[in-house]
């Protein structure tokens, strides 16, 4: 009995007509692709794309060349060097990221203790020369300059969840 069923099904083409029957079923459904990068897909405010350090509103930056995020970062990407700047304060005399080695993790977002590294929600990017990949202190804060109101609509609205 099987072996006729089977027959039958191959002389009539049964798969083909349930194949084609999916497509027939789906023409008439909505779309679920969308048309990048007209139409862009909803993003959280946790993703995690290029870096960027972040200033006080008084302009002051706020990392404090703890080396946490240096510790912490587990494809040692990141290069910090330190000294007391002429108000007292330690600062970074270098900071650099390799975002060649980064894995976009967020560690080094999470155990900063005040904010100053953050990843953007930026992840259209690219490097055209070797070097591009090292985001330097200068480069980090120019980004966290241009994308601050972005950067902080973010985190408050991530506040209430840490
Ligand atoms: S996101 Fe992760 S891998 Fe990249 S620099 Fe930060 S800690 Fe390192
Ligand atoms: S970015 Fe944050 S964790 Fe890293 S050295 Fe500066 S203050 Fe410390």
């Amino acid at each position: 009995m099987n072996r006729i069923r089977s027959f039958i099904k191959t002389f009539v083409l049964w798969e083909l007509w349930q194949g084609l029957s999916v497509t027939f079923f789906n023409f008439f459904k909505p779309p679920v692709t969308i048309y990048y990068p007209e139409e862009k897909a909803p993003q959280s405010p946790r993703f995690r794309g290029l870096h960027a350090q972040r200033r006080y509103a008084n302009g002051e930056e706020r990392c404090i060349a703890c080396k946490l995020c240096e510790a912490v970062c587990p494809a040692l990407a990141i290069t910090i060097e330190s000294d007391v700047g002429e108000d007292g304060t330690r600062r970074t005399t270098r900071y650099d990221i390799d975002l060649f080695k980064c894995i976009y993790c967020g560690f080094c977002e999470e155990a900063c203790p005040v904010d100053a590294i953050v990843e953007t929600r930026i992840h259209e990017y690219h490097m055209e020369a070797p070097g591009e990949n090292i985001l330097t202190k200068d480069k980090l804060l120019a980004i966290g300059d241009k994308y601050d109101a972005m950067i902080s609509a973010d985190k408050a609205a991530d506040a209430k969840y840490r």
